[in-house]
């Protein structure tokens, strides 16, 4: 069974005296032992954060696809395993858009950071105007084929289905559109990587979870967890949809 996931996704949001809301965050999650969570602060807390709380699933947001070399202002996975992080984001639809990166480059920075020991939380999703032509399915489904690394460790490989509309706007799609959307990214990785792979793999929601909504967006069918953004900055805030899960 797919134990459920819950990751905290800080953007650049994040100074070092936001440590003590991690620990706040990772010490209430030990009394929901069925449910795995995570942080994913800025790249400048990630030792840290790590450093402050043994054992936590501390990631990054972002990985290069190379493993060194000249490529300023870039951070290698292997970076970031060494920092402390176990896992990493990639292809976040606020790099996808604002950095122009294509599935070709999400699929390599997956491929890179399942290299150096990391999970990932691969992220797809459609724009507004995609889910109002009625395309988002076979859009979201096009995005997966693309970047998804061609053979995998289906425990350390997780989807994140985040409707761009829905990221930071307090809209989200129906419950029976996520149902439906997480269907069929299921069905696609079955037909890419096989049953027991897609089985084994978490399909997370993400776009204006918050505490109200959580509990109705994770019971939807193929709901393995949430990937919150605004919601993940306090513990205030995250602890009730961690507790949803
Ligand atoms: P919000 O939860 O702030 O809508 O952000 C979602 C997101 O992009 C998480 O990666």
């Amino acid at each position: 069974a797919r134990r459920k996931y819950v990751v905290g996704n800080w953007k650049m949001n994040g100074l070092a005296d936001s440590i003590g809301e991690a620990q706040a965050i990772f010490a209430a999650a030990r009394d929901h032992a069925a449910v795995d969570v995570a942080l994913c602060p800025p790249f400048t807390l990630i030792g840290a954060m790590a450093a402050a709380v043994p054992g936590a699933a501390v990631g990054g947001q972002d990985c290069h696809s190379a493993t060194s070399g000249a490529f300023t202002g870039s951070v290698a996975a292997p970076m970031l395993a060494d920092a402390g992080a176990t896992l990493v984001i990639v292809g976040h639809s606020e790099r996808r858009e604002g950095c122009g990166e294509s599935d070709a480059d999400v699929q390599a920075k997956a491929i890179a950071a399942l290299g150096a020991g990391l999970s990932v939380i691969l992220c797809v999703g459609e724009p507004r105007e995609v889910r109002e032509s009625g395309d988002a399915i076979a859009y979201v489904l096009a995005q997966v084929a693309g970047s998804l690394p061609g053979d995998f460790d289906a425990a350390r490989l997780a989807i994140a289905y985040e409707p761009i509309w829905a990221i930071g706007t307090g809209l989200v799609p129906t419950v029976g559109d996520v149902a439906a959307m997480h269907g069929a990214i299921r069905a696609k990785l079955t037909e890419q990587a096989g049953a027991t792979a897609a089985g084994d793999m978490r399909i997370l929601y993400g776009g204006s979870v918050n505490g109200e909504n959580a509990a109705e967006l994770l019971d939807a069918g193929d709901v393995d967890g949430a990937l919150v953004g605004g919601a993940s900055l306090t513990a205030a805030k995250f602890l009730p949809i961690v507790a949803a899960a």
